[in-house]
């Protein structure tokens, strides 16, 4: 099953709006393993509503299409769709009660166009709106499949998952269930990961192996065609094994996990704490650290050690090795993990030292970073040269020093 997405609405022409539903139904389409070919984008004019949806009909079997279901005069999406298949529209009871409570509710007046709202395709699935009051359609006609969902995203999210994922799946697996699982990779460029999986690449049949280059990561998506979800696990768990003998090293967790998951996660399973000491990240790692709820629980805290003498003052950085060495060196690194974890009395201590450009600073180039960690086993001092802006220096910083810790919390440092 091939689809597209038509996203119906002047505002996205505009560039008012992003077309944020485009890029969701895409993401969700292709974990269920559906080729999404093509997106549109189209204004609230009829004709050139159809002229799309022509066009989509010749080389798509599934058209979703996003917005244009409310009650103003320009949104015309159901009447043009219903006018081109030459079905007829009728009043959904479920729709109205649900569109006639809300006025009760709020005490408004409501006016006839807002009745126009209720009506959905003779004969199509109707999918409810628990978020808003105009109802979703599914019709299949002619081996095309359309599926109508209103724009704003609260509402097309949920009904999309709750609704349509099912719907299609119905529609396209006949007997075949489709299972897959992302591996995600850090510190590999997803050229160099396909480079050593490029066998495993060509060869793939069933199950399917799908790189995706991602926010400084690479993913890889296993998809297999089973008739158990057993099967499926099956499959998948020996090309893993198979990827993971070559590139293994990288790997670092499993479908929607981050980095600062895995690490509070292998925190927590060991009941250990963390606290940190960043100059050149200036905060950043504590930022994506405390995001996420039940972190309070190992994060002890930090210290944002930006200027030299804060360095000196409050992390006992002596200030011979300032001088002598640098702020951004290894030795500097190393004290202040050390030092941070001592003055927290933390399990482990990380450090953050380096050049975020765009100037050099003690002779060293923008990218120079040392990353410490300190444990009770010892420390060690990771160095890069991160290429890249200065925010995006600061970012890989943070991923690095989580990916490290994980390797050493995980015993593979
Ligand atoms: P409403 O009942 O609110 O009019 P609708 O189904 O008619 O809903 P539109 O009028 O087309 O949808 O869009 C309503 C709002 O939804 C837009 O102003 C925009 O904020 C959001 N929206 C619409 N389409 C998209 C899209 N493709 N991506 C992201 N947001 C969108």
């Amino acid at each position: 099953m091939n689809a597209e997405v038509i996203a119906i609405g002047s505002e996205l022409l505009l560039g008012q709006i992003a077309n944020t539903n485009g890029q969701f139904i895409s993401k969700h389409l292709a974990e269920e393993g559906i080729n999404v070919y093509y997106h549109t984008v189209v204004g609230d004019n009829k004709q050139r509503l159809i002229g799309s949806i022509e066009t989509a009909e010749k080389r798509s079997d599934l058209l979703i299409f996003t917005g244009g279901l409310g009650p103003t005069k320009d949104d015309l999406t159901k009447e043009t769709i219903a006018e081109h298949l030459g079905v007829s529209l009728v009043e959904n009871e479920e729709a109205m009660a649900l569109i006639e409570g809300y006025y009760a509710k709020t005490g408004q007046t409501m006016s006839e166009n807002n009745k126009r709202q209720a009506l959905v395709f003779e004969g199509a699935e109707v999918l409810p709106n628990n978020n808003g009051m105009a109802p979703g359609m599914a019709l299949q006609q002619n081996g095309t499949t359309y599926v109508l969902l209103p724009g704003p995203p609260k509402e097309m999210q949920p009904m999309f998952m709750n609704y349509v994922i099912p719907y299609v799946k119905g529609a396209s697996q006949e007997d075949a269930l489709i299972h897959s699982r992302v591996l995600r990779f850090y510190g590999i460029g997803e050229s160099a990961l396909e480079t050593r999986i490029m066998d495993l690449i060509d060869k793939q049949t069933n199950p399917t192996i799908a790189p995706l280059a991602g926010h400084f990561e690479v993913t890889l998506r296993l998809t297999a065609k089973c008739d158990t979800k057993e099967q499926g696990e099956e499959m998948i768990d020996q090309l893993e094994k198979e990827i993971l003998d070559r590139v293994g090293e990288y790997f670092y967790g499993y479908n929607e996990t981050t980095l600062a998951a895995e690490v509070m996660q292998k925190l927590q399973d060991t009941d250990q704490t963390l606290a940190c000491a960043e100059s050149l990240t200036g905060g950043y790692f504590g930022h994506d650290l405390t995001k996420l709820s039940g972190i309070g629980q190992v994060f002890l805290g930090g210290i944002i050690c930006y200027q030299n003498e804060i360095k000196r003052d409050h992390l006992k950085i002596p200030q011979s090795v300032l001088d002598n060495e640098g702020a951004v060196s290894e030795k500097c690194a190393k004290l202040m993990a050390e030092n941070v974890r001592s003055l927290f009395d933390s399990d482990y201590g990380i450090s953050f030292t380096g050049v975020a450009g765009p100037n050099d600073m003690e002779g060293k180039s923008p990218g120079t970073v040392f990353i410490g960690v300190a444990s009770e086993s010892g420390t060690n001092v990771y160095p890069l040269q991160l290429a890249g802006g200065r925010n995006a220096v600061r970012s890989r910083t943070v991923n690095y020093g989580l990916f490290y810790l994980l390797k050493e919390l995980s015993g593979k440092a």
